[in-house]
């Protein structure tokens, strides 16, 4: 099983990240790609795929930090993304959800940057890995526009939420889709008007990975704790009781569609 998504390269695992690894290699999972949010972040992730064999880095900024920027992120981000190990652009894309710790940045800053980081991959050949939250229109409406500059497969749709119509644009456009933790929670999330559970069931199996987004979104039961690589096993075997589908089946195709898209 991959966990295509996760933060070990953040400060809430600076401590014992070389546990919290080994943990999740003895519990079944077989790579982790850690995912940089800005230029330090991206760093670090390479840093731990260099340290470990099986782990894998996607560098790029994410929008909330896209009014954050020292003028030369784009030249520092290219010379990380030609590192060794270095598998995506990402987490990129639009977040238009007004948190507590952070207000809505400048959508032209966010698009600004997000385009240019969609340039970056088409220039180094590399798939995208997508942050939306309640931005999807806007998402697809630049993707769209660049068409000719994804990749096939293009990338995926990293926690994906939104309608099911963001969903299908996604899908018909080739992307893979990433869950997590949260399609165990119960009820709708703030902002969004259907289910995870529903786009779960949608989606076809040929598409989904796997992911923990740790330390975020924990799912139940250990939702209230930190997240770590090896609860994306709990997900899994949720998407499996969802689908109907045996656990195995599941973890055979997130593994395969993982190492496909990010040629693990
Ligand atoms: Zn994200
Ligand atoms: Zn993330």
């Amino acid at each position: 099983m991959v966990d295509v998504h996760c933060h070990l390269n953040f400060h809430s695992f600076e401590k014992d990240y070389d546990q919290v690894i080994k943990n999740a290699f003895a519990a079944g999972v077989t790579k982790i790609i850690n995912v940089g949010t800005k230029i330090d972040s991206s760093e670090k992730a390479i840093d731990l795929a260099q340290k470990y064999k099986n782990l894998y880095a996607i560098v790029g900024v994410h929008p909330h930090h896209a009014d954050k920027l020292e003028s030369d992120w784009l030249i520092k981000l290219e010379q990380l993304a030609k590192k060794p190990k270095v598998v995506g652009i990402g987490e990129i894309g639009m977040d238009f959800f007004s948190y507590k710790s952070n207000a809505i940045v400048n959508p032209i800053l966010q698009r600004r940057i997000f385009i240019q980081q969609i340039e970056l991959a088409h220039k180094l050949k590399l798939p995208l890995q997508i942050h939306n939250r309640q931005a999807g229109k806007d998402i697809l409406g630049i993707l769209v526009k660049h068409k000719s500059y994804l990749l096939n497969p293009p990338g995926m749709f990293h926690c994906i939420a939104g309608s099911i119509d963001i969903l299908k644009s996604a899908l018909q456009m080739g992307f893979y889709v990433g869950f997590d933790g949260n399609i165990t929670y119960d009820g709708l999330a703030p902002g969004e008007d259907t289910t995870l559970k529903d786009l779960v069931k949608y989606a076809p199996l040929d598409r989904i990975v796997v992911e923990t987004d740790s330390p975020y979104l924990t799912p139940v039961p250990r939702r209230g704790s930190r997240n770590m690589p090896e609860y994306v096993i709990i997900t899994a075997k949720f998407i499996a009781d969802l689908k109907g589908l045996s656990f195995e089946e599941i973890e055979a195709k997130t593994t395969e569609n993982a190492i496909k898209l990010f040629i693990l």
